[in-house]
């Protein structure tokens, strides 16, 4: 389960209410997009004050860093060592956003 901003208008797994574009939601493959509170991630704050459990160790004070049209969730330790898109070192993952537009494309997101 990964929280994220919502690049697409969807609905939710769990409640079946929408889901807009832009909402912080929590995401795996395996449920879909959910509303955090649906999914059980208490996320009170706005999305710049959101911490949440770094994509890459763990560690639960990790924030969303803009990285062009994803937005990662990284402890300062991880974005640190891993810079915005423009630094030299930063990989984004395709992998992973690859399948979520042909999903999107295929079926809507969050189903
Ligand atoms: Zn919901
Ligand atoms: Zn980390």
């Amino acid at each position: 389960m990964k929280t994220m901003l919502s690049k697409y208008a969807g609905t939710c797994a769990a409640c079946s209410r929408p889901i807009a574009k832009g909402d912080l939601i929590a995401w795996s493959r395996a449920s879909g997009a959910q509303h955090p509170k649906c999914a059980g991630v208490y996320l009170p704050q706005s999305p710049q004050d959101v911490r949440a459990p770094c994509w890459i160790c763990g560690d639960p004070s990790g924030k969303f860093r803009p990285h062009g049209a994803a937005t990662p969730v990284h402890c300062d330790k991880c974005h640190a060592a891993r810079p915005p898109v423009n630094g030299s070192r930063w990989t984004p993952d395709f992998s992973d956003t690859t399948y979520e537009d042909q999903c999107a494309a295929a079926c809507g997101f969050g189903l």
